[in-house]
């Protein structure tokens, strides 16, 4: 199934190019209070969402998808975890290029591990990028994006799989500079996951599946999952090794080589085999 939030927090389901409103299915979720659970309410109960979108979807209107305003399709994570030089080539690339190191040591995602990006940088295709520090050089990163649907620690890379609900695209943007990853790639809108949440079903095997960026219309970024250092299994272990891994987090997997800049007016997609496409527009903030 593919599920997505558009315009005024409506649920809708994919098919083809048309968005199905589903939003009544909604009404299975459970009433919650202060404080708030620390997973994403839609996906801990996806499930039952799941069947009571198939009661309502004989009689939802529909649209095409290209007139929605395509919201995130996880409203809110608990957290977004990135990892860093995840492809070899990207990894070649950085050290080369004295305008994405800036004298940070690039080390191997085995030794320094993963990172955090703030969950307020989280939009949606439709949202768009808003730049900011611009003087500075502001970089795509296409993204496989894992959804994690079972919470656990200390999950092994044997029951990972179990632990996903379901897979998007991302972009973890970033503004290129001496600072920590996590604060260059947690500006607002610096994390785009879109254009829907594919459920694990559909995907039976993202092992190896190709995907590429353009800019306005120009090739940029072309790669295959297959060549992650860290596979999604092992993603999953290595962070919750550390952490408990919630209903609704986020694993960005890391981005192949072919990063570069982009500036206000600027066009990005991004495509990934299984997911589908999304348009996402870059603007000044
Ligand atoms: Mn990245």
């Amino acid at each position: 199934m593919r599920l997505c939030r558009f315009n005024d927090n409506r649920l809708g389901v994919v098919k083809d190019d048309q968005v199905f409103d589903v939003t009544e299915a909604l009404d299975v979720l459970p009433a919650v209070s202060y404080p708030l659970p620390r997973t994403d309410l839609l996906i801990a109960n996806l499930d039952k969402v799941r069947a009571r979108v198939e009661e309502v979807l004989p009689g939802a209107s529909s649209c095409p998808v290209s007139e929605v305003k395509l919201l995130s399709p996880v409203a809110n994570p608990g957290k977004l975890v990135a990892a860093p030089v995840n492809y070899r080539k990207h990894l070649e690339e950085a050290r080369a290029d004295a305008e994405i190191h800036h004298n940070n040591q690039i080390a191997e995602i085995q030794r320094i591990g993963l990172f955090l990006k703030a969950t307020s940088s989280l939009v949606g295709a439709g949202e768009g990028v808003a730049l900011r520090h611009t003087d500075r050089r502001n970089d795509h990163e296409i993204e496989l994006a894992v959804v994690i649907g079972k919470a656990g620690t200390r999950i092994s890379r044997e029951n990972a799989w179990d632990h996903i609900a379901g897979y998007c695209i991302g972009l973890d943007m970033t503004v290129r500079g001496p600072e920590e990853r996590s604060l260059r790639k947690s500006i607002d809108t610096y994390s785009v996951l879109g254009p829907w949440l594919v459920t694990a079903d559909e995907i039976p095997d993202a092992t190896q599946l190709d995907f590429w960026l353009t800019v306005n219309g120009e090739d940029r970024q072309r790669a295959n999952t297959r060549d992650l250092v860290l596979d999604i299994p092992e993603l999953i272990e290595f962070a919750s090794a550390f952490y408990t891994l919630h209903e609704g987090d986020v694993i960005y997997t890391g981005t192949p080589e072919g990063v570069g800049p982009v500036k206000a007016g600027d066009v990005i997609v991004a495509n990934i085999e299984g997911i589908g496409e999304m348009r996402v527009d870059v603007r000044s903030a």
